[in-house]
C-alpha cells in the first residue's frame, strides 16, 4: 500500500496529512506533535535535524540553524549551516524528508508521492522551487496546492450543502493571503485571490524586538552583530509575549544582558495589547490592501461575504481578530484549527487526484493569481520604443488556460525575437517581475509586422509554459523551469547527491536530541547559582547518549527530567507552541 501524503510546507511550521477511511488527518512526527518547526540544525556531530531540535538549538548556536527559509524560495541566495550553504530549496527539502520519515512510520508504508501547498501568491519561480525541493526529497510532486485553497477544501469537504461567498484570510510565518470563493452543491470556485509574500507572524515578533530595543536605545543591526545571542533570546521573549497577548491583555518580556544572558533578577519590558497594536500599526496597514484588491476582482462587497475563514497561525492575534471583524461587519468562524487546516486540504486534494470515492462530488476550480505577459515595443509617435508590458493571462482567470495572442516583428527580415515573459500589472515591465525568456530563431525572411503568436498556458499547478511561433515556422516552446536557479538535470542530480551525503541524526533520537537542546538553551536562562545543577545532569544525560546502556541512559534522562521539574521548567514533550 502507498499513499499520496498532503504536506503544508510552512515559513515557521510545517504538516503533513494523509486522506483515510473518507477523511483527512494529519500525521504526527517523532514528537508526537502535528506541527514541525521549518527549522534545519547541524550538530557538533556534524549530524543534521530538523523540527523542533533544531528550533532549541536556534537560540544557543544561531549561526548552527536555519530557519524561515522559506522567504527564499525560488532564488540561489545562499543559506549557511555552520560551515557549508544550502539554498532554500535544499532546506525545505530536509524538512520534507523529515515529514515523509513520520508518514513511513506512522503509516508503515512506501511513500512516494506528495501534494505539496503553497501560498496562493507564491510566483512561479517560487512554485518551481517547491517542486524541486520535494524531488530533492525524493517525493514525486503530484501537484502544487494554494495554501487558501486547500483550506477552502477542507471546509467544501465538511459542508457540501452550503451556498455561500467566502474570504479566507491566511496569515502565516512569512506570507499573507487572501482569497475569495463561492461554494455551491459541493462545487467551489476561486473567485480571486491576493496577496503579499513578504507580511507574517515573524514581523509582529520583528517589530516587538525592534521596539524593545529602540526603548533601550539601541539599533537592532547593532545589536544583532555585536550579540547574536542577546537578540536570539530576546526573540524568543517577544515571540513569547506576542503569543501571551493573544490569550491575556498584558505580556512581559524579559531583557537578557548584552551578552545574551539572564541575570539573576533581569530587567523587564511590560507591553499591553494596545501598545502592541501602535508597535505593528504599520504591519495592519498593509493589511488590507490585498483583501480590497480581492474583493474588488470578485466584484464583491465585504458586507456580501457569508462567512469568514482564518488561516495561519498569526490570525491568532486579536488585532487581526478585530481588524476582520470589523472589516466583513462579522465573525470570523472558528470551526477549524488555523494551523492544521491546509494540511488537511492537501490531503483532500490527494484524495481527489487519487479519484477516492469519499470526495466524488467535490469539485474545485482555481485561478491564477498573477497577469501574466511579455514585453512589447510600441509606436509612439512614430518612434519605436520597448519596455511595455503587454497581458496575455489576466488575473484571477480560472486554471487551467491557453490563450494565443499574436505580435508582429518590428523591422524587416527580423530573423529573431526575444520573447521575455513578466509578471505584474503594471505598464512598464520594468515594474514587473521578469520569469524568463525564449528566443524564438529562424524566422522567414519578410516584410515588418510578420505575424508571432504567442502562448501561454497556465496549468493546475500554477506552472506557465509559453510557446511562440510563426505561421509555417517552427514551434518554440518554454516550461519556463529553467529559470530557477538555472539548473539543469545535471544540477539537480548534482544536488541530489549532496544532500544524500548528509547525514540525518536518527529519527527514533531525535526526542533525547531535543531534550539536550531544550536542557542546554536553558542553562543560560538560569540564575547562575542554579546552572551548575543543570549542567552536571546535562553532561551525565549527553555521556549516557553516547554510551549507549540503556538501563543508564534511563536513569541519567529521569535525572535530567528531575532536574528540570526541581528548577521550576518540567520539560513538556508536546510544547510545540514555545519558542
Ligand atoms: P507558516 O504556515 O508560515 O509556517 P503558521 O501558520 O504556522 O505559519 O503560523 C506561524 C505564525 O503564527 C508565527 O509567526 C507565530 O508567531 C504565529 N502564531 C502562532 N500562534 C500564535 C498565537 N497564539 N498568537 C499570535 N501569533 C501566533
Ligand atoms: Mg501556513
Amino acid at each position: 500500500m502507498s499513499y499520496t501524503i498532503g504536506i503544508d510546507l510552512g515559513t515557521t511550521n510545517s504538516l503533513c496529512a494523509v486522506f483515510q477511511d473518507g477523511r483527512p488527518r494529519l500525521i504526527p512526527n517523532s514528537h508526537g506533535d502535528f506541527l514541525t518547526p521549518s527549522v534545519v540544525g547541524v550538530l557538533e556531530s556534524g549530524e543534521i535535524v530538523v523540527g523542533a531540535a533544531a528550533r532549541e538549538l536556534r537560540v544557543t548556536h544561531p549561526e548552527r540553524t536555519a530557519w524561515c527559509f522559506k522567504r527564499f524560495m525560488g532564488s540561489d541566495r545562499p543559506i549557511s549551516l555552520g560551515a557549508k550553504t544550502y539554498t532554500a530549496q535544499e532546506l525545505s527539502s530536509l524538512v520534507l524528508q523529515s515529514l515523509v520519515e513520520d508518514a513511513k512510520s506512522e503509516l508503515k508504508a512506501s511513500i512516494t508521492d506528495a501534494v505539496i501547498t503553497v501560498p496562493a501568491y507564491f510566483n512561479d519561480h517560487q512554485r518551481q522551487a517547491t517542486k524541486l525541493a520535494g524531488q530533492l526529497a525524493g517525493l514525486n510532486v503530484r501537484r502544487i496546492v494554494n495554501e487558501p485553497t486547500a483550506a477552502a477544501l477542507v471546509y467544501g469537504f465538511h459542508e457540501r450543502e452550503a451556498e455561500k461567498n467566502l474570504c479566507i484570510i491566511d496569515l502565516g510565518g512569512g506570507t499573507f493571503d487572501v482569497t475569495v470563493m463561492e461554494i455551491f452543491e459541493g462545487t467551489l470556485e476561486i473567485r480571486a485571490t491576493a496577496g503579499e509574500s513578504q507580511l507574517g507572524g515573524e514581523d509582529f515578533t520583528d517589530r516587538l524586538v525592534s521596539a524593545v530595543l529602540i526603548n533601550q536605545k539601541m539599533q537592532l543591526e547593532l545589536a544583532e552583530l555585536k550579540h547574536p545571542l542577546h537578540v536570539a533570546r530576546l526573540r524568543v521573549e517577544s515571540e513569547r509575549a506576542k503569543r501571551t497577548l493573544t490569550a491575556k491583555d498584558t505580556a512581559r518580556i524579559r531583557l537578557p544582558e548584552l551578552d545574551g544572558q539572564f541575570s539573576g533578577q533581569p530587567r523587564e519590558f511590560k507591553i499591553n495589547r494596545e501598545t502592541f497594536k501602535k508597535v505593528c500599526s504599520k504591519l495592519m496597514d498593509r493589511i488590507s490592501v490585498p483583501i480590497d484588491r480581492a474583493l474588488r476582482d470578485a466584484k464583491l462587497d465585504p458586507r456580501e461575504i457569508d462567512e469568514v475563514l482564518l488561516v495561519g497561525g498569526a490570525t491568532r492575534m486579536p488585532v487581526m481578530v478585530d481588524f476582520v471583524s470589523s472589516y466583513f461587519g462579522k465573525q470570523p468562524q472558528m470551526e477549524f484549527n488555523p494551523d492544521e487546516v491546509v494540511a488537511l486540504g492537501a490531503a483532500v486534494q490527494a484524495a481527489l487526484i487519487e479519484q477516492d470515492a469519499a470526495v466524488n462530488d467535490v469539485v474545485m476550480t482555481d485561478v491564477c493569481p498573477f497577469t501574466l505577459g511579455v514585453e512589447i515595443a510600441k509606436d509612439l509617435g512614430g518612434q519605436i520604443q520597448d519596455g511595455f508590458f503587454q497581458p496575455i493571462l489576466h488575473r484571477n482567470s480560472t486554471i487551467p488556460i491557453s490563450r494565443e495572442e499574436v505580435f508582429s516583428t518590428i523591422v524587416p527580415n527580423q530573423r529573431m525575437v526575444e520573447v521575455r515573459v513578466f509578471q505584474g500589472d503594471a505598464r512598464r515591465v520594468t515594474d514587473n517581475v521578469e520569469l524568463g525568456r525564449l528566443r524564438v530563431e529562424n524566422l522567414p525572411t519578410g516584410p515588418a509586422g510578420m505575424p508571432i503568436r504567442i502562448r501561454f498556458t497556465y496549468d493546475l499547478n500554477g506552472i506557465l509554459e509559453v510557446e511562440a511561433y510563426t505561421d509555417g515556422g517552427c514551434k518554440q516552446r518554454t516550461v519556463l523551469t529553467n529559470h530557477v536557479q538555472g539548473l539543469s538535470q545535471e544540477q539537480i542530480q548534482a544536488a541530489l547527491q549532496r544532500l544524500q551525503k548528509l547525514k540525518l541524526y536518527p529519527r527514533e533520537d531525535l526526542n533525547n536530541q531535543r531534550l539536550a537542546r531544550y536542557s542546554e538553551r536553558l542553562i543560560g536562562e538560569l540564575h547562575p547559582s542554579q546552572r551548575q545543577q543543570l549542567d552536571l545532569a546535562l553532561d551525565f544525560f549527553e555521556g549516557a547518549m553516547n554510551e549507549g546502556d540503556p538501563q543508564q541512559f534511563e536513569s541519567a534522562k529521569q535525572a535530567l527530567l528531575m532536574t528540570l521539574s526541581a528548577l521550576g521548567f518540567p520539560y513538556d514533550e508536546h510544547s510545540a507552541d514555545e519558542q
